[in-house]
């Protein structure tokens, strides 16, 4: 499927990601309550808030893995819930790393790259094989590719993840706790990654702990509590004067 590409003004008025309105329940609970949005281009915006709000509820929405009772999602101008869409064409413009790498164990992380190249991007082997080289050299393994998922720390084992992503060239990137499984000592390397992402122009979706981080590279923080956003704001203006009491709290109790 191909598409038009859009004018540079387009390109830089219209959101990558507009969610509108999402709605989500899980029987009786309700998880997600009419929560908007909106991610600009080159955007990173930081998604924090109490376990059980329903920060990866939404990410999973973004990109339809849970699939929202109402509301409007809008990923590069495509409608992901519209039954026109072809959701899979769409969701190679968003690339998600989670907690968990799951990378195929007998795989090199090169094989677990090119499988992504090849299976969703249809890609030859030689190509793919290219391709992936340059991803995982983005994450700093080129010395790293040929060896295997357990031959590699869980920092590596998560970079590998990220360059599977990215190797899609994906419009957006979401991130769903990416260091939460990590030892102490290996979440730098991937902060780093995440870092250099953006640098190159990256728009993307962060859930995590790492306040730091937060800090130094967001461009928005979204407060969630009780699947609501109760708060939004530039991260000096959500950690240093947060206006809503839950925020308050919240980044009271982490600090
Ligand atoms: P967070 O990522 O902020 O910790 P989640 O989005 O994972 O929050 O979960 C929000 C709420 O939805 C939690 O109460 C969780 O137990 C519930 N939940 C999430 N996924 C499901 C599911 N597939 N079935 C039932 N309940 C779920
Ligand atoms: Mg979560």
């Amino acid at each position: 499927m191909t598409r038009p590409a859009p004018s540079p003004a387009a390109a830089a008025t219209r959101p990558i990601v507009d969610a509108r309105g999402l709605w989500k329940r899980f029987g009786p609970l309700t998880v997600l309550k009419g929560v908007d949005l909106s991610v600009a281009e080159r955007e990173l915006v930081f998604i924090i808030g109490p376990s059980g709000s329903g920060k990866s509820t939404l990410l999973r929405c973004l990109n339809r893995l849970e699939e929202p009772d109402d509301g409007s999602i809008h990923v590069d101008g495509i409608e992901l819930l519209s039954r026109a869409t072809d959701i899979n064409a769409a969701r190679r413009r968003i690339g998600m790393v989670f907690q968990s790498f799951n990378l195929y164990p007998h795989m090199t992380a090169r094989q677990n790259v090119m499988l992504a190249l090849r299976k969703v991007l249809k890609q030859e082997r030689a190509q793919a094989e290219e391709a992936a080289a340059r991803a995982l050299d983005r994450v700093g393994l080129a010395e790293r590719m040929d060896h295997y998922p357990a031959q590699l720390s869980g920092g590596q084992q998560q970079r590998v993840a990220i360059a599977r992503a990215i190797a899609l060239e994906p419009r957006v990137m979401l991130f769903d706790e990416p260091t939460s499984a990590l030892d102490p000592e290996l979440v730098g390397g991937v902060l780093a990654v995440m870092r250099e992402l953006r640098q190159d122009g990256m728009t993307m979706v962060v859930v995590s702990h790492e306040m730091a981080f937060a800090k130094a590279a967001a461009d928005r923080v979204v407060f969630m509590a009780d699947g609501e956003k109760l708060e939004e704001g530039p991260p000096a203006q959500i950690f240093g004067d947060p206006r809503h009491e839950r925020t308050r709290a919240f980044i009271r109790q982490i600090d």
